[in-house]
């Protein structure tokens, strides 16, 4: 960025360019904002709502005398069975039963894609992987602005201080973006994993422009044959470690290499990042006010961040069916929704030189505040190196302390994420999809639409949950749970359906044990008929309120596993009877 473009009253009509296209695009913020409004009122005129969600704590609650929520087998298959039957028999007669106690649902309000399915249809059509038409359309539009801010009266290989202006005017964007606490998913009520989209397309956008900047001012330099500045003044140095950085953070951030080697891709981004926003400051005056905001952001983001770490003693077990390591967290029970993740480092040399440095982000398995006294709990599925080493070190506690499990510490950093402004026990009918470790989103969301019906808090009347697993032995462990779920469900007033699918067989004696599955829980082979299991779940939801002359709030469809179910489950929404879309109140999709 060079003195160009500089009226003679000192007056820079490109930075004044930029500054309005912010302004502009914080517009659109705000119509966004407006949009999710009304369903942020409705939530927050509950005043826990204003917390909930924040930070995790401990608190006192009525725990009640249930056995282990999952069973774990040590054996083989005829003892594994065993120990599935007899977990299920015990959890049906330790549990209370009873009637809904007298709190009040809170209010439903409709989204906006219930209020237009036909246009939420257009809009959620999946172009490709993660992008549906709606995300394609606000990146174009952003592409067009930031075009217009770059291209407007300037010619980018003659005036490149523009393209530079461009990029330092974004930097606050992309690093909100890519905040945990997120404040634009704060304003228009979605969680920051929702908004990663939007950060890679900033960013990329940046990366061009600052990439122009630097070819046009090389451009420049060396037609003008005084290439040797670039490299011995000192502000063009410190735009070439900035340029250098960028182009860093975009390599290393390329989707394979960042699948491979996450922890190198995330600990490169944050440290050329702040290089860069470091660089850009000597680099030119203009970009500094840019890059205070930004790590204004940053700084706030890193803030909340320790403020809602906890450290605490866990519980940790092998799941061999799953291939999952459970943690049981006992003293941290409460502060998180439905849906929302954290991110864990176990606290263990167990874990390796680094690993017990290495945090990981899960989504938590049980519902706040629950009766049983497992406090939070994580399920890790073995999928890399530091899942593996998890497993390992749970398997290695499974032996000596079975019971409890292996005692470890471990450091949480959440809860973040979750289902925003949507309140998911404000409707009347639930479908919640999971697919193989997605299963920690099912059960957690399941769970609290259970106990809020319990404390009367909850609109849910039917809830199906339907999981879709490899072989049918991933069923074994689940099934106490399950069983407390079906109890649960039956002395709350919910009908409660949990449909098991899997698409491989296993041997006959396997499948003979697992005939004595209570009501309610079915195991079936093949993929979900999703389509066939939503009509039934919007049914039975009308039926229900149609006979307790009650108008049905909309039915919640979640889901959260691998793509191509989500993908399903998108469809499947999408697809619905209109007729009965409007006559249950609206089918809502929600994708973790
Ligand atoms: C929001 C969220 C919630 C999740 N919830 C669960 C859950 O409840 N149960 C469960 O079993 N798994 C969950 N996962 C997946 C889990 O985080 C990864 O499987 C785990 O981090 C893999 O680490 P690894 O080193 O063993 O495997 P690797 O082989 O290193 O990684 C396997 C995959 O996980 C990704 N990954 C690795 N480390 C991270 C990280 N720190 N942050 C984000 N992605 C990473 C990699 O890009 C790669 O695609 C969740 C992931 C996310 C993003």
């Amino acid at each position: 960025m060079s003195s160009q473009g500089h009226s003679k009253e000192g007056h820079n009509p490109s930075a004044s360019l930029v500054l309005h296209v912010d302004v502009l695009l914080l517009s659109v913020l705000g119509a966004f904002t407006l949009f999710s409004l009304p369903r942020a009122v409705v939530r927050l005129t509950r005043l826990s709502e204003w917390t909930r969600g924040l930070f995790l704590y401990s608190r006192a609650t009525k725990t009640s005398a249930t056995p282990s929520r999952v069973a774990s087998n040590d054996g083989g298959s005829e003892k594994k069975s065993n120990v599935s039957v007899r977990a299920v028999d015990a959890s049906a007669s330790t549990l209370e039963a009873g009637s809904p106690s007298s709190g009040t649902p809170q209010r439903h309000m409709s989204s906006w894609s219930s209020a237009f399915p036909g246009l939420s249809w257009l809009l959620g059509m999946q172009v490709r992987q993660g992008y549906s038409i709606g995300r394609l359309l606000l990146i174009y539009a952003y592409i067009g602005v930031i075009l217009y801010a770059g291209l407007l009266d300037s010619n980018p290989f003659t005036k490149p201080a523009r393209a530079g202006l461009v990029t330092v005017s974004q930097v606050p964007l992309v690093v909100v973006l890519a905040t945990k606490n997120n404040i634009v998913g704060a304003l228009v009520g979605q969680g920051y994993e929702r908004l990663n989209y939007l950060h890679r397309a900033v960013g990329r956008l940046v990366i061009l422009a600052i990439n122009t900047h630097a070819i046009g001012l090389l451009y420049e330099f060396v037609s003008a044959g005084r290439w040797r500045v670039v490299v011995t003044v000192p502000h063009l140095q410190w735009g070439l470690v900035a340029l250098v950085c960028m182009d860093v953070l975009f390599l290393l951030s390329i989707s394979t290499f960042r699948e491979m080697f996450y922890h190198v891709f995330y600990v490169t981004h944050v440290i050329a990042s702040i290089l860069m926003m470091a660089a850009a400051c000597m680099h030119s005056p203009q970009a500094r006010p840019y890059v205070f905001a930004a790590v204004g952001i940053y700084g706030l983001d890193r803030i909340l961040r320790v403020v809602k770490t906890r450290v605490a003693p866990a519980h940790l077990r092998a799941i061999p069916e799953l291939g999952m390591a459970r943690i049981e967290i006992p003293h941290i029970n409460a502060g998180w929704r439905a849906g929302q993740h954290l991110r864990l480092k176990v606290l263990s040399l167990g874990m390796g030189v680094w690993g017990w440095a290495e945090p990981h982000p899960f989504t938590i398995a049980s519902v706040s505040e629950n009766p049983s006294g497992e406090g939070l709990v994580l399920m890790c599925k073995k999928a890399g190196d530091w899942t593996g080493k998890l497993y390992a070190l749970a398997q290695r506690g499974s032996d000596g302390e079975a019971a409890k499990g292996k005692e470890v510490t471990v450091l949480l950093d959440g809860p973040y994420g979750g289902p925003g402004n949507t309140v998911i026990t404000s409707f009347s009918g639930a479908m919640i999809i999971a697919g193989g470790s997605g299963i920690t989103y099912a059960l957690s969301t399941v769970e609290e639409l259970l106990e809020m019906r319990a404390a009367g808090s909850s609109s849910a009347r039917v809830v199906e949950l339907v999981w879709s697993v490899r072989g049918p032995s991933s069923l074994f462990p689940m099934v106490p749970l399950f069983s407390r779920f079906l109890e649960r469900a039956r002395s709350s007033g919910v009908a409660l359906q949990i449909s098991v699918f899997y698409t491989r067989a296993q041997a006959d004696d396997l499948m003979r044990s697992l005939q004595a599955l209570p009501d309610g829980l079915d195991l079936a082979p093949g993929r979900p008929p999703l389509e066939r299991l939503l009509l039934g779940v919007v049914d039975r939801t009308s039926a229900v309120c149609g006979e307790l002359q009650e108008k049905p709030s909309g039915v919640l469809v979640g889901a959260c596993g691998p793509t191509p179910l989500t993908e399903h489950a998108g469809n499947a929404v999408r697809t619905f009877d209109r007729q009965k879309f409007k006559s249950v109140g609206g089918v809502e999709l929600q994708e973790e």
